[in-house]
């Protein structure tokens, strides 16, 4: 199964993919995670795509799709993927229905977690995250239980260099620019299926899961 979480940045997708991938076995691939790893690693790739993050603008096709498709190859994806910031702009949407249809599979669906932009200002500017798990906690929503540290694994909070005011707001010009129109790619597919991302993580995933049920 290959299912694509679509939403601007702070709707959610790393906290709902979480959940699912646990529940449903399924890998999760998050392309800014990699990216920042990468760049935490000091490797060639993170070197290039810093520059476009730090902009909030998006990281060249030619880079990322490559990155994508090699880590879709790895022997962990065989059995389903949860793609999370991937694709982001129509080109890399075809070129990945390409790369699986060579494959004979193709994406199942593709969840759309909707929230009003003024909720995902909010969200993103009091977002703390675990360096170790990526998981994401908010100052004032979801704060963790002791202060700096991961309640899941202990690991260190941080602030994404990415998440300032001037940078979230580049990075949502970038989402309606470019990947909103992903919602009617999906939509004229028959694959999308729309969410609310507004309540509490447990709510939103349970209407997720209430989606991606086979309809009778
Ligand atoms: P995210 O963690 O998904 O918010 O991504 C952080 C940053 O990584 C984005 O602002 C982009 O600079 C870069 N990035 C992540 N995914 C992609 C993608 N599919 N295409 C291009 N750039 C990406």
């Amino acid at each position: 199964m290959y299912i694509i979480l679509l939403g601007a940045p702070g709707a959610g997708k790393g906290t709902q993919a979480a959940l699912l991938s646990e529940k449903r076995k399924l890998t999760h691939v998050a392309t800014g995670d990699l990216f920042r790893q990468a760049l935490e690693k000091g490797d060639e790739l993170g070197l290039k795509a810093k520059s476009y993050m730090e902009k909030g603008k998006l990281v060249p096709d030619e880079i990322t799709i490559q990155m994508v498709l090699n880590r879709l190859a790895a022997p962990d994806c065989k059995s389903g993927v949860l793609l999370d910031g991937f694709p982001r702009n129509l080109e890399q949407a075809k070129v990945l229905d390409k790369a699986l249809a060579q494959q004979d599979k193709a994406i199942d669906k593709a969840v759309y977690i909707k929230v009003s932009e003024g909720e995902l200002l909010k969200r993103l500017s009091g977002r703390w995250i675990c360096r170790n798990c990526q998981t994401p906690y908010h100052e004032v929503t979801s704060p963790p239980k002791a202060r700096g540290k991961c309640d899941k694994c202990g690991g260190e909070l941080y602030q994404r260099p990415d998440d300032t005011v001037e940078t979230v707001k580049k990075r949502l010009e970038v989402y309606f620019a470019q990947t909103a129109p992903l919602i009617e790619y999906y939509t004229g597919a028959g694959k999308l299926l729309e969410v609310s991302g507004e309540g509490s993580p447990e709510e939103i995933y349970g209407r997720i899961v209430s989606a991606l049920k086979p309809k009778k």
